[in-house]
């Protein structure tokens, strides 16, 4: 019985190993995988441990530890992000590792999956703390990073300017300047036009296909969004651009609504000037607990993981569900879910706009020569609207949900990869 073998549901949904281990055995066993292969793929290809000493402002030495892990090169180079916070641990940097395996797979970029994080407080750090923080991570890791090998990029933590450090850093190693070696740096060191805007507007295209095979208008499409960050704020910018009605913002400190939509821009001035969405003069204060369930087409979550789960699935209200943050959704409340025929856009399709203009970034900077803004929009919603349908078709053909079909074409793409390529020696 699957039940003897499932732990219990609490550990189910306050882990997402839990959550993406679960997931992908049913998506292996779907596939017929064999007991090998599923090893294979469930196993990281390479786990680096690195303890750097870092000389603080005070002149203290600290020593921080640090992770790469590659969990596969089958399809190319490793690809994804470095994390500083001070709960980073080897097990979280390997699920996040396994997750952007299958999400390049999924869009079908040439990339395998890698994660990289330090354990330190970025808030309580200063920013030469923070250079040689970087600086020395990057000295560690050196011989298993670089545009052929491991291309890392920002996460929670980093930045930008850390991406310039780890650049500088590496190139000075090998004499030349060498930009592929990250993607997610400033524009004038190498950076893309679009990849800010990328993860948002890649969750506008699929919405706009769901709605599209939902035989429903973006005009009518009514939005919650949960975090108004990156993802959040960029998605309910452009999807309000598009037409949709953004009718609540939930933030980690509130949450605001207006029924006949909010206007994004002064609600993302106001917070800038005040430091808060609350007090946001033209909406209604809302519960930000209670402002999940509010009655919507799309809900859209962008803040973090487990916001939907056994304890409140049943409540959700919205027809379409788009995945903008990693893992916002349990493995149980994916059922609820489903008896709701809620269609859900899953993360590591929903989100992966972000990762695709990282690909677009690497590809210039081998070139040595930049796209325009459009070029990059048009390739990127390209790559969203065939994945979207990869994943729908998929869905279609084995009559199973889109997550699980999300999994199973990334696994599938994956082991064809490794059989091809065969075992080395
Ligand atoms: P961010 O830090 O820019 O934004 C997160 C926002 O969520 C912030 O405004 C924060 O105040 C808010 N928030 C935090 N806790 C909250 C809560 N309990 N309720 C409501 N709001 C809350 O981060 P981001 O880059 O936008 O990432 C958001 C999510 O998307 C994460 O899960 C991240 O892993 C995922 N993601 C990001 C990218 C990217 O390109 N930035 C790509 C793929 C996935």
């Amino acid at each position: 019985m699957i039940l003897e073998a499932t732990p219990p549901v609490d550990d189910l949904e306050v882990n997402p190993w839990e959550s993406a281990s679960h997931r992908f055995d049913e998506a292996a066993s779907k596939l017929g995988l064999d007991d090998g292969m599923r090893k294979v793929l469930r196993t990281p290809a390479m786990e680096l441990t690195v303890n750097i000493p870092v000389a603080l402002d005070d002149g203290r030495i600290e020593v921080f530890t640090g992770y790469r892990v590659q969990h596969s090169i089958a399809r190319g180079p490793a690809k994804g992000g470095i994390r500083f916070a001070p709960d980073v641990s080897l097990d979280e940097v390997r699920a996040l590792s396994a997750w952007m395996t299958w999400k390049c797979a999924v869009v079908n970029i040439p990339f395998g999956g890698g994660k990289g994080g330090v354990i330190c407080d970025p808030t309580i750090l200063s920013e030469g703390e923070l250079e040689r923080i970087t600086r020395r991570y990057t000295a560690e890791i050196l011989e298993f990073i670089g545009p052929e090998r491991d291309v890392p990029a920002p996460d929670m933590g980093t930045n930008e300017q850390t991406m310039a450090w780890i650049m500088d850093t590496y190139s000075m190693h090998k004499r030349h300047t060498v930009t592929a070696v990250v993607t997610g740096k400033p524009l004038d060191l190498g950076g893309s036009k679009g990849r800010v805007e990328a993860t948002g507007r890649g969750c506008l295209i699929v919405t706009n296909e769901a709605l599209r095979h939902l035989k429903m208008s973006p005009g009518d499409a009514r939005v919650v969004v949960q975090g108004l960050g990156n993802v959040g704020g960029m998605a309910a910018r452009l999807m309000s651009e598009a037409g949709y009605k953004i009718v609540c913002i939930i933030e980690h400190d509130g949450a605001v609504y207006s029924p006949k939509g909010l206007d994004i821009r002064a609600l993302t001035a106001h917070r800038h000037e005040t430091g808060s969405i609350v007090g946001f003069k033209d909406a209604e204060a809302v519960d930000r607990e209670e402002a999940l369930f509010i009655d919507c087409d799309v809900l859209l979550p962008a803040a973090k993981e487990n916001v939907i789960t056994s304890a409140n699935a049943e409540r959700i209200k919205a027809k379409v569900l788009c995945e903008g943050a990693n893992g916002p959704t349990t493995y149980v409340a994916d059922a609820i879910l489903k008896e709701k025929n809620v269609f859900v856009i899953p993360d590591i399709l929903a989100n992966a706009g972000g990762v695709t203009v990282s690909y677009f970034e690497w590809v210039q900077d081998r070139q040595g020569y930049f796209w325009t803004e459009r070029f990059v929009n048009n390739r990127l919603e390209e790559i969203m609207v065939s994945s979207f349908n990869d994943v729908i078709g998929y869905a279609q053909k084995h009559g199973v949900n889109n997550r699980l079909a999300a999994y199973m074409l990334a696994l599938d793409r994956v082991a064809f990869a490794i059989k091809r390529r065969g075992l080395y020696a």
